[in-house]
């Protein structure tokens, strides 16, 4: 991989690591933080929820104290009080008990013994009350001191009510409280309903309890609405035990919270907590307890005291409001802004990519150059340089490669000075070996070199057995050339004539100027027949030669055949011999000896 891209790549994979972890840090504590921000937002709504409710149920208390604070109402009780004081305590239980039993007895509600208590003045103004306000109240009664009714708006199951638990929360024991009774479903009414259980006071004295049912859910589930959440969150009131009271589209008191909600509604303060439900979703929780169903002196609420009278169960437990959202609700926030981060991530990734690539290129830009110059120099371009540019390592470097290339110049040049050298001197060798043999005027062969040939080739003939002929040649009249052209002319025909002999004798024939305008040809495994047909060839090349100065010219030559033990000098004799025949014959001939 190439040093840019190698670069390149590890810039961007160490961005891509320093942005992952700071992404992957971002979001733990993102998540952190909206985590806790989303609890303490939920919590806080589920306070001002609680707030609203309890507001409710202060105001439903204010409305039935109001209701009992008749002075008509107050009239009855003194006059039914002062018919019961007179009774010792048996006696008066027993009268109540009497009336009670011929109450549940009495099933027609015209009967003049019901209607004493449906039609008094008191049942009456209860009745206006309810009316004043359609659809918000169940039943309302009023009871004595000793809890025997005096007034009712409907046809109730008794008329005695001292020994009921809600009549003796809201008694006290003479200290009297404002009681709430959560009684839940009540056949009496068809429905859930909340008994506000008031004492009236007269000088201080509790002289009787007034009790009015109220349809407060009705009340409660628009409040629910109003407070209705974003992203699908639910809203609910429960019980202590997790039986809700109130949730939307749930019948109350129908569905109870699984085990795992109950250490937290016990807690009875504000708590807020995950939970994985049953089918593995994550929930966040938020649960705050409505404070005056805590109970104090002042109001009570519930049915824990004594006895229960109610159908579905209820142990005086206070009532929570409850809100649970979804986990992928919570970190809705945080995932859209991790998401925003890993866009951003991504961009940011495009512009670390190019400038990572640009940022490579610098990085291997001069490592390239020298690579090429490296190449350069070894392809023998020695006057190559780089730019020797920086003081790091690769500055160094083409510092390095300069001064190898400067020297690697040096030294090539005193070697082929060198070389030059060398070859003057084999060409100075050469031409001083050549003319140690050659003729210096027509390129022959010297007289000297003949010798030594003609020496080798007697030698080689009489080891092999093989035939040699001796040639000789002289110009006819060459000194008229002279006289006549000049000496020059007569050089330059001597070097033509060398010439024209040379190009016709074979490779192992030697051609040797023996002096002056006198040749010698050695003609080695060459009988006197073959070399006479040799001369004549010579001879008649030579008269039909074009010399210019002068343009004719004719030789005579003489030639013999090695005689088996016969020396070079008796040889030489018997061709001088043959030649001078030539002559003497009328030159141009051949004359074999
Ligand atoms: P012929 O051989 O036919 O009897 O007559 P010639 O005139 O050729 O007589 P000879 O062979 O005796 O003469 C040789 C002459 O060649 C003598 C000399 O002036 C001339 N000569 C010898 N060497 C050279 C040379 O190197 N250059 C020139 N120009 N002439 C030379
Ligand atoms: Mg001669
Ligand atoms: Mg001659």
């Amino acid at each position: 991989m190439k040093l840019q891209y190698k670069t390149s790549l590890t810039m961007t994979v160490l961005f891509l690591i320093l942005f992952a972890g700071i992404t992957g840090m971002f979001d733990f504590y993102n998540h952190e933080t909206v985590r806790r921000q989303v609890q303490n937002n939920y919590e806080d709504i589920a306070q001002t929820v609680a707030n609203h409710a309890e507001v409710h149920l202060l105001s439903s208390a204010d409305v039935s104290q109001t209701i009992s604070s008749a002075p008509l109402l107050t009239e009855a009780l003194i006059a039914s009080n002062r018919a019961y004081e007179s009774l010792d305590g048996d006696q008066r239980q027993k009268q109540i008990d009497d009336l009670d039993r011929q109450w549940q007895q009495t099933k027609d509600p015209a009967a003049p013994f019901i209607q004493a208590y449906l039609n008094t003045p008191a049942a009456r103004y209860l009745s206006s009350q309810q009316d004043l306000f359609p659809g918000q109240y169940g039943e309302i009664f009023l009871t004595n001191r000793y809890g025997a009714m005096i007034a009712t708006t409907g046809r109730l199951t008794t008329l005695a009510h001292g020994h009921k638990y809600w009549w003796q929360a809201a008694f006290a024991e003479g200290r009297g409280r404002i009681f709430f009774d959560d009684r839940g479903f009540d056949t009496s009414v068809g429905g859930y309903v909340l008994g506000v259980v008031v004492p009236i006071r007269n000088q201080g004295e509790i002289i009787g309890i007034l009790k009015c049912n109220i349809n407060l859910l009705g009340r409660l589930t628009h409040l629910l609405e109003d407070f209705k959440l974003a992203h699908g969150g639910e809203l609910q009131i429960v019980r202590s035990s997790g039986l809700v009271v109130l949730r939307e589209g749930l019948e109350p008191l129908s569905e109870t919270l699984p085990g795992s909600f109950h250490p937290h509604l016990q807690k009875r303060v504000s708590d807020a907590f995950f939970y994985k439900g049953p089918d593995g979703y994550d929930q966040l929780i938020a649960t705050t307890p409505i404070a005056i169903t805590k109970g104090s002196d002042t109001y009570g609420f519930g049915g824990s005291y004594k006895s229960m009278d109610h159908i579905k169960g209820n142990t005086g437990e206070a009532w929570h409001v409850l809100i649970s959202v979804g986990q992928e609700l919570v970190y809705h926030e945080a995932h859209v802004t991790t998401r925003a981060l890993v866009y951003l991530g991504l961009i940011l990734l495009v512009f670390v990519l190019l400038i990572s690539l640009y940022w490579g290129r610098w990085v291997a830009r001069p490592v390239v150059e020298l690579a090429q110059a490296a190449r350069k120099i070894g392809a023998g371009h020695l006057e190559t340089r780089v730019h020797e540019i920086g003081r790091d390592e690769i500055g160094d470097l083409a510092r390095a490669i300069n001064e190898m290339s400067s020297s690697l110049a040096r030294n090539m040049a005193s070697r082929r000075e060198l070389e030059q050298e060398v070859t003057l001197r084999s060409k100075a060798q050469a031409e001083l070996e050549r003319r140690a043999i050659v003729d210096e005027l027509t390129g022959a062969y010297n007289r000297r070199y003949f010798a030594e040939a003609m020496n080798k080739e007697i030698a080689r003939a009489g080891r092999y057995g093989q035939p040699l002929s001796l040639l000789m040649f002289d110009i006819d009249h060459f000194k008229k050339v002279n006289d006549i052209h000049g000496h020059d002319a007569g050089d330059r025909v001597l070097i033509q004539l060398a010439e024209l002999g040379m190009n016709i004798v074979r490779e192992q024939d030697f051609f040797a100027r023996w002096g002056g305008e006198e040749f010698v040809v050695i003609l080695p495994q060459t009988d006197l027949a073959a070399s006479t047909l040799f001369a004549e060839r010579l001879r008649l090349m030579v008269e039909q030669a074009d010399f210019k100065k002068p343009a004719r010219l004719t030789i005579s030559i003489g030639l013999a055949q090695l005689d088996s033990l016969e020396q070079e000098d008796d040889l030489l004799k018997r061709v001088d011999n043959a030649l001078y025949k030539a002559k003497q014959s009328g030159r141009n001939c051949v004359v074999a000896g």
